[in-house]
């Protein structure tokens, strides 16, 4: 069987009836990305820049930074390459940059400290564009936005940053940028949104864990922890519906993008790319190899009208052991 998986690694990512979905990796690690290439990636949906800062002792520099952007942008071009921006705060803290708060996951994280920072935003995204001269496959991504005021103001030091870096005489274009949903106002804004930027990326982990008011590590709470709860699976149906009636793509990169059984109802509701751990790729491959998008698409319909998750989640294996 695991040797079936390994055959996969070239072949795409087709369904029976010839629907065809890309399946790209999250990475953090500079090894995450050769097992990623290992594993026939089509594109870094999520590269976590907190990552590379955590195992540092010291802010790392603009050329420190625009070496390590360039390591993963140059492993996968011409595939494209997301950057997310610092997502710091909440569970992810640096030793030389401490955050002490009551509550981390609704405090000071992601978009909020940059844009309160923007000294480290704006070395941050001339290291991303600098990296990307004479290679242009990145792609910028915003994490923990929950208004379109943080979209604006980080549009706002994203081109200045730009013009920053052509003045400097660097040959660059200005890159996709996308925003992350990952907060429940987020599901509410997502035409607003959609219509200022390029494209749009559910963090399914924190939207989950916000959804459900549900503390995505902590043991004690983890079986309410549901990706399959119906209020999460609608909120991800109403962001796919919202972005593409403005025309804009949607991807997920949470951790249920890998399970071969979301993978199915994902597909089915729409989502234009899913980003995984690059462990899971080939079996979120094989699932989607082996059910054609009509069958996806019933047990979907089927799914959305039930309200348990634990009944949903065995619904969906149910079926896939079935037809698949
Ligand atoms: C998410 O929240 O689903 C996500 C992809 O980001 P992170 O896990 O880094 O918070
Ligand atoms: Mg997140």
């Amino acid at each position: 069987f695991v040797e079936g998986l390994e055959a996969l690694k070239d072949e795409p990512c087709l369904t029976p009836d010839h629907y065809r979905l890309p399946l790209w990796v999250n990475t953090g690690l500079m090894t995450d990305t050769v097992r990623s290439l290992d594993k026939g990636a089509e594109g870094v949906g999520l590269y976590r820049t907190e990552v590379p800062f955590m195992i540092r002792e010291r802010f790392p520099s603009e050329k420190e930074q625009e070496e390590i952007y360039r390591d993963q942008l140059k492993a996968f071009a011409p595939k494209p390459v997301t950057i997310r921006t610092l997502d710091i705060g909440g569970d992810k803290s640096l030793s030389y940059f401490p955050i002490k708060e009551e509550n981390p996951f609704l405090g000071w994280r992601g978009i909020r400290v940059t844009l309160d920072h923007p000294e480290i935003f704006l070395v941050q995204i001339r290291a991303m564009l600098k990296a990307s001269a004479g290679l242009d496959n990145l792609r910028i991504m915003l994490p923990m936005i929950s208004g379109v005021p943080e979209v604006e103001e980080a549009l706002y030091l994203i081109h200045r940053a730009y013009h920053e870096v052509l003045s400097e005489g660097v040959d660059v274009q200005l890159p996709p940028i996308g925003v992350m949903v990952e907060v429940p106002a987020a599901v509410y804004q997502v035409k607003d949104f959609a219509r200022r930027v390029d494209f749009l990326s559910i963090g399914s982990n924190d939207l989950t864990q916000y959804i459900l008011a549900v503390d995505r590590n902590n043991p004690r709470v983890a079986e309410l922890y549901h990706s399959f709860h119906p209020a999460v699976l609608q909120a991800l149906q109403k962001v796919v519906n919202d972005a593409h009636k403005e025309g804009k793509p949607v991807s997920i990169c949470g951790e249920m993008a890998g399970d071969p059984a979301a993978a199915v109802l994902l597909m089915a509701m729409g989502f234009d790319i899913l980003s995984m751990n690059a462990t899971h790729l080939p079996r979120v491959k094989w699932a989607l190899r082996n059910i054609p998008l009509e069958h996806a698409k019933e047990i979907l319909d089927d799914v959305m009208e039930m309200d348990n998750p634990r009944v949903i989640r065995s619904a969906v294996e149910l079926a896939l052991r079935h037809r698949g």
